[in-house]
């Protein structure tokens, strides 16, 4: 366990550097039912800085298991209506919104993938409209995660629950710069280092981006009037948040027709409560024609065929292998931070926000434009130290973005 003053910080950080709490503000949390002493901290400090209502969604591993175990098809099939109309009264409220993901990656292993799809599929399309408010930035959102018992011994399965407990505390205390002084001062430097990047790379407006690594050799176009982003980010309502916590990226769309070759994960991905291990897809014109895997490959063939768009690309971020995530040296079977220690790529929905004007757009624009549309966004690890990214402009010119997995351009 991290002592209490430690996660007072985390929990101050994660409100004023995360979501930005306003005075008067709603905020909606979803919470491990494990992570409640936590929660309950967040919560106080939340009215303490003016918040009007906490509203906690509560999460718990087991319960989750239970219902995939027994409940009939129909209930899996079905997302509840009460649910959908819970999240969009708060989104439509403007509260922010505060999400601790902390799941078993082992979870669902032995479910049947076909409930599991079915299961994510209901909610993705139930949740279409909430997912706008944060996708598009309409409201301030945040994800962060903290130890919870099944996960922490997944990453040390060597150390007893406790002992897993209280390494994986810290490992993410110092990943997310709470164990400095001061993690709010911390993070404005971070974000401007970040902000820098993404600004060398806007500039330089390349037109496609080459990978080359061992197993990997795969071309991305850019869309005309892409944007790269990263760090913090600007709600509608002109609140400056950090959509997720830790972060090390910066990312931009890639072309949904304009992406061709072959491409190996280097991490394995936790999608819902299932492992996908040692993959790679083929791509031809921007969709994944071919693809196969060590380890849940029946998973990853399930989530490429959730819909149209989700064998096609809508993320291409860029982290160094140096970052505080790959320096832990953990897999940490979770998204938010596997991705942060790597360069990473996304199926299914791109973020419009990528795209100059892209949020104001509708779906035939957006297609025209080259922008992903699906239910699905799934990140998945690419980067490693073997890994070369050259960028290619407009007039053909070609120069070296990564080099042995880190930047060899200079972005100070
Ligand atoms: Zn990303
Ligand atoms: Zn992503």
């Amino acid at each position: 366990m991290a002592d209490q003053q430690t996660q007072e910080k985390y929990a101050a950080l994660a409100l004023r550097t995360g979501v930005n709490l306003q005075k008067n503000q709603a905020l909606m949390i979803n919470a491990p039912i494990e992570g409640a002493d936590f929660t309950k901290i967040v919560v106080r400090k939340a009215y303490e800085m003016g918040a009007k209502d906490v509203h906690i969604n509560w999460v718990d591993d087991e319960l989750t298991l239970l219902k995939y175990e027994n409940a009939p098809d129909e209930v899996i099939e079905n997302y509840p209506d009460w649910k959908v109309m819970l999240h969009d009264s708060y989104a439509e409220d403007g509260a922010a919104v505060l999400s601790i993901r902390s799941t078993n990656p082992d979870l669902l292993q032995n479910i049947d993938p076909t409930r599991v799809a079915k299961a994510n599929k209901a909610s993705a399309q139930a949740m279409s409209n909430f997912r706008k408010y944060t996708m598009n930035d309409k409201i301030a959102w945040s994800i962060i995660s903290i130890p919870t018992g099944d996960w922490s011994q997944k990453i040390f399965p060597e150390k007893s629950r406790e002992d897993a407990i209280a390494s994986l505390w810290e490992a993410i205390v110092k990943i997310v710069r709470v164990d400095q002084d001061d993690p709010i001062a911390a993070w404005d430097a971070h974000n401007e280092t970040l902000r820098i990047a993404r600004e060398v790379l806007n500039k330089k407006n390349y037109k496609k981006l080459v990978y080359k690594a061992p197993g990997t050799d795969l071309e991305i176009e850019l869309p005309e009037g892409h944007i790269w982003k990263g760090g913090s980010a600007e709600s509608e309502g002109g609140v400056t948040f950090n959509p997720n916590m830790p972060t090390e990226e910066v990312f931009t769309l890639p072309h949904k027709y304009g992406v061709n070759g072959t491409v190996s994960s280097t991490k394995p991905l936790n999608y819902g409560g299932s492992l996908i291990d040692n993959f790679s897809l083929t791509f031809k014109d921007g969709k994944a024609v071919d693809f196969k895997a060590e380890q849940g490959e029946e998973i990853l063939k399930h989530l490429l065929d959730a819909d149209e768009g989700a064998p096609r690309l809508g993320e291409v971020a860029l982290v160094p292998h140096e970052s505080p995530v790959s320096q832990s040296g953990l897999i940490f079977y979770n998204t938010l931070f596997d991705e942060n220690a790597s360069c990473h790529i996304a199926l299914g929905k791109a973020y419009p926000t990528n795209l100059e004007g892209g949020s104001a757009m509708d779906s035939v624009q957006l297609d025209k434009h080259g922008v992903n549309d699906s239910l699905i966004h799934v990140d998945f690890m690419i980067g490693s130290e073997n890994l070369d990214i050259d960028g290619v402009k407009a007039d053909g010119t070609t120069e070296a973005v990564f080099r042995n997995g880190t930047w060899a351009l200079n972005i100070k």
